[in-house]
């Protein structure tokens, strides 16, 4: 098969997300009192409601309503005041009432969009002459190639999720071959919201990140914990081909079982260069759902497609229909805080963080808070504050990850450390994995320790004096121009100073030694 780059070269990817997303944070179901629980034993969280028992009748679910009027406003959508649910039927025990309650042709929240900032290695990903976005609009590049571009949402309506259903003795966990099936009714009647883009992505790298800015809104938004590996959150990519210049849409395949982010990318990778490889061998595609597997770095098919006709759609005479009121909407409004892409630019703008740090810190909530409390103890009028604090930020991001037990003192602290180069890099790691989890001061932990590196040009002067004296030979290679002698003279002095000598100031001194 052909490689991403050149088959993009010829044809132009088009791509179309529909994600589901649980609303875990809510305390009940979609329709009737039961708990919302993933953990308990199977089959304890269910009533007459969401077991389908005849003449069960279903409440909607107020909070959950609040929460979708939330997604729908943080994604740019209009709230629909006017809409109602309705019912899906297909026959399947995940769902015992043999339809599930969702939305018709109107929904919460429509027409809404996302820019999309893509930058790094993934912006090379959409060819240069793709210089559109699909709403119309010309897609700017900056220098380095980043770029943003606009998404359109077409929906998020309301829906309930489906029991979930174990099937063993066969292979895969697949229903086809299994010698028994298990049914936990306890997820049936899960509030969830199906979020359905336009076809306006075009590299795999633009699905993956639309995918990460809706969970970090989401998660903001604090609607749900939008785990793809718990399938909290779950992606259908929809993908088709078409000719460089053409208008019109090809047939699309739908890919299922994507449960990372490398999945998606991964898979929609795969799937473009396999149908190229069918359409420029004269074949077609058929409109099919195909499944990802990871361990085989392919898709297979799954199903044909069925059409919308069997399913039956129509209003569910047991719920009235909605009339939003303005003070609903506003409700949900004010519960709104600060998103992430504002997050971001005001990283950017206020402590000068690069892009992709923004991104990382402002994501997610819990992170974002620590980060901020971290750097709000960086006094404004002290010295090397702004260098303090882009420290601070430096830590959050590469030193971090994988500590649990830190808080915004240590964090400020250690950045403190590093910022006045009282230690190094590979100090800070150990002395976090030191205070994790304890209130330990990173302070503390160094002195006892005796990691401080000594900073004092005058403790460090005898030392360079020394080396060089020592060390004529690599002196008078430097005479001779080679420069990158001063790395070893650097080593010794290191040595001589048992580790705790500043290696840049080392570094500095040395230089203006031999160049004086
Ligand atoms: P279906 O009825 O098969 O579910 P929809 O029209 O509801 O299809 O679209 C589902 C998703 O597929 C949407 O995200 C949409 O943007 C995307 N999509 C629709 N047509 C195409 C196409 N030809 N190529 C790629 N994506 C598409
Ligand atoms: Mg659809
Ligand atoms: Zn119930």
């Amino acid at each position: 098969m052909k490689k991403l780059q050149e088959v993009l070269r010829d044809w132009e990817a088009v791509i179309g997300l529909e994600v589901h997303t649980e609303l875990t944070t809510l305390d009940t179901k979609m329709f009737c009192n039961c708990r919302l629980s993933h953990d308990d034993p199977p089959n304890t969280n269910v009533c007459p409601v969401c077991l389908g028992m005849p003449g069960a009748l279903p409440v909607p679910n107020r909070k959950a309503i609040q929460s979708i009027v939330m997604a729908g406003l943080a994604t740019n959508c209009q709230i629909m005041k006017h809409s109602m649910f309705y019912r899906k039927h297909y026959f399947y025990p995940d769902m015992a009432k043999n339809f599930q309650t969702t939305q018709g042709p109107v929904a919460f929240c429509m027409h809404g969009h996302l820019d999309l900032s893509v930058e790094g290695e993934g912006a090379a990903e959409r060819p240069e002459w793709e210089s559109t976005a699909g709403d119309g609009t010309p897609v700017e590049r900056a220098a380095d190639g980043s770029y943003t571009v606009p998404i359109r949402i077409l929906r998020i309506h309301m829906e309930e999720d489906a029991a979930k259903m174990v099937h063993s003795g066969g292979t895969e966990g697949r229903i086809t071959g299994a010698s028994e099936s298990f049914i936990d009714y306890n997820r049936c009647g899960t509030p969830l919201i199906e979020l359905v883009t336009e076809p306006d992505l075009r590299t795999p790298e633009e699905a993956r990140l639309f995918m990460e800015d809706l969970q970090q809104t989401f998660r903001t938004l604090g609607i749900s914990d939008c785990s793809l590996e718990s399938g909290s959150m779950r992606c259908d990519g929809n993908i088709s081909l078409r000719r460089r210049g053409e208008t019109r849409l090809g047939t699309k395949a739908e890919m299922k079982n994507i449960n990372s982010f490398k999945s998606l990318h991964d898979a929609l990778e795969y799937e473009i260069c396999r149908q190229a490889e069918v359409l420029e061998e004269g074949g077609i595609i058929y409109q099919e759902t195909r499944h990802w597997e990871p361990s085989h770095h392919r898709t297979v098919v799954m199903r044909v497609k069925e059409t919308e006709d069997d399913y039956r759609l129509f209003p569910d005479p047991d719920l009235a229909p909605f009339d939003l009121t303005d003070d609903f909407i506003n409700e949900a409004r004010a519960r709104i805080p600060e998103l992430p892409h504002a997050k971001r630019d005001r990283y950017v703008r206020d402590f000068g963080l690069k892009p992709a740090d923004a991104r990382q810190l402002a994501g997610d909530p819990a992170t974002a808070a620590l980060f901020e409390s971290a750097v709000a103890l960086v006094k404004p009028g002290e010295k090397d504050a702004a260098k303090v604090q882009a420290t601070v930020a430096n830590v959050m991001v590469n030193l971090l990850p994988g500590h649990e037990g830190v808080s915004a003192e240590q964090v400020f602290s250690l950045a403190r450390l590093l910022a006045t180069d009282a230690i190094t890099f590979a100090q800070a790691r150990e002395v976090l994995e030191a205070v994790d989890g304890t209130d330990d001061d990173p302070e503390r932990v160094v002195d006892e320790r005796g990691m401080r590196q000594v900073s004092d040009t005058s403790a460090l002067a005898p030392i360079v004096e020394e080396v060089l004296a020592r060390c004529q030979d690599q002196v008078n290679q430097y005479h001779d121009g080679n420069k990158k002698v001063v790395g070893y003279l650097v080593g010794q002095c290191m040595k001589a100073s048992k580790g705790k000598g500043n290696p840049k100031l080392f570094n500095q001194m040395l230089r203006e030694a031999l160049e004086a």
